[in-house]
């Protein structure tokens, strides 16, 4: 078990200047008890905490380090751009057009392009140029669906949210609530039914098209289908938030992998490779409309910034030039069936999602297909599951409702390890 002594002399401190001594909640491991740990370095797969225990990362910082921590390539580019270029201007500068033309190669449903600072503000705008396009006020989204913090997404929500057990947040007015409908994953009737009873009045669809905020909950090819002619049908801009899974699933995100392709697509974790950074994109037609070519106003002072997008776009080159999505695929089934394996000799019979790289093991037995299935999840189980992976080294979400992501630079030893430290935490869950 890792000695926490400094983790916890933090976190008194920590306290006393800063809510709950995190800067954001699911940090503060609420649901899974015990103390938040304070890192202190990451390199490749592995975090060393600052009571110099070392962890194998499936969190990868909450999903950009597809790559890992410190990639080599990753670090040059920004050691060159911070002592030989700067680090903001404000002005234009020539690596916002490659990074843009670079998105409209490999995301398909991206023309054109702005770069954000946050996922959170990638959906924000998206919506408001939806609502802004459409002349309409609604928006449709899905229980247990994460967007970020914005107030419109903050109704059912998935991620901390949900783990916090505080999925209407106060400070969320009525009017913005009754502004967005909550429909059910999976379920196209459940949309349809919005959208005759909302006529006319519905502005956008968002989705995440592979759900990640609620464990790990893949979307039914037709329904993201059905979504897609629904919206074709009635006029409505289909938002498909890949701030998680976009680069992730695919290198063109869900939508390569799906071959569905939506009006407008937000972006982040990834697009960063660790720093602060989101887009949001697509149709020229309706992006056209974002000031100062149109009237929807949107803007940032640091957006652009060089040295956050020289981190993703040297993330995404090496994405584009390695291709490391098979060797992903391949690492991820193999913690699956490794985890089926152990679930067998144990007589369990968990239910495991995956897409990709992305995954998630569910204490229920109940297939997880929606919002209402992945909260049958047994969450005392998971507790305790995390605390005896973490006490063999293994660093997971604290969080039944979050993906467990694996990354380029996993060796097939830290697979090993994984697999065999899941043996014992699924004994320890019972
Ligand atoms: N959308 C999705 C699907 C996310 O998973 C997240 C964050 O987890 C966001 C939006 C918000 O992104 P950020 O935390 O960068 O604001």
């Amino acid at each position: 078990m890792p000695q926490l002594t400094k983790s916890a002399e933090l976190l008194e401190k920590a306290k006393k200047f800063i809510p709950g001594g995190v800067n954001s909640p699911v940090r503060a491991f609420k649901s899974v008890g015990g103390t938040p740990i304070f890192m202190a370095k990451g390199q490749g797969a592995y975090m060393t905490d600052v009571d110099g225990n070392t962890y194998l990362d499936y969190v990868g910082s909450w999903g950009p380090f597809i790559l890992g921590s410190m990639h080599p390539r990753i670090t040059a580019a920004l050691e060159h751009t911070l002592t030989k270029i700067g680090t903001s201007f404000g002005t234009p500068i020539e690596m916002e057009i490659e990074i843009a033309e670079l998105l409209t190669q490999i995301v398909p449903s991206i023309e054109m392009v702005r770069m954000v600072n946050s996922g959170t503000e990638a959906t924000m705008s998206a919506v408001r140029l939806a609502r802004g396009y459409t002349g309409r006020d609604k928006i449709i989204k899905f229980e247990g669906c994460y967007h970020g913090h914005g107030d419109s997404f903050l109704i059912k929500a998935g991620s901390g949210a949900l783990t916090l057990g505080a999925p209407d947040s106060p400070g969320v007015t009525k009017g913005t609530a009754n502004d967005t409908l909550n429909a059910k994953y999976n379920n196209l009737e459940s949309v349809e039914l919005l959208v005759k009873e909302n006529k006319g009045n519905v502005a956008a669809i968002i989705i995440e098209p592979v759900a990640g905020n609620t464990g790990v909950i893949p979307a039914d090819k037709a329904f993201l289908q059905g979504l897609r002619d629904l919206c074709t049908r009635e006029g409505i801009i289909l938002i498909f938030d890949e701030v998680m899974c976009g680069f992730r699933v695919a290198l063109g995100g869900a939508q390569e992998r799906y071959g569905i392709t939506p009006d407008l697509t937000t972006m982040g974790k990834i697009i960063g490779g660790g720093l602060p950074v989101g887009a949001f994109g697509g149709k020229r037609e309706i992006m056209e409309h974002i000031a100062p070519l149109g009237d929807i106003y949107q803007a940032g002072t640091l957006s652009g910034n060089p040295l956050a997008l020289t981190a993703g776009l040297e993330t995404l080159k090496i994405l584009r030039d390695e291709n490391p999505y098979p060797e992903l695929e391949r690492k991820a089934a193999c913690l699956e069936e490794g985890f089926r394996s152990n679930m067998e000799k144990l007589g369990l019979n968990y239910v495991q999602n995956r897409v990709g790289s992305m995954g998630c093991l569910f204490f229920t037995e109940t297939p997880v297909t929606d919002y209402d299935t992945a909260v049958t999840s047994n969450l005392e189980k998971f507790g305790k599951y995390f605390h005896a992976m973490l006490d063999q080294g293994i660093y997971l979400a604290p969080s039944q409702f979050e993906a467990m992501f694996t990354s380029a630079v996993m060796t097939d030893e830290d697979l090993e390890k994984t697999v065999k430290a899941n043996f014992v935490a699924l004994q320890a869950a019972e």
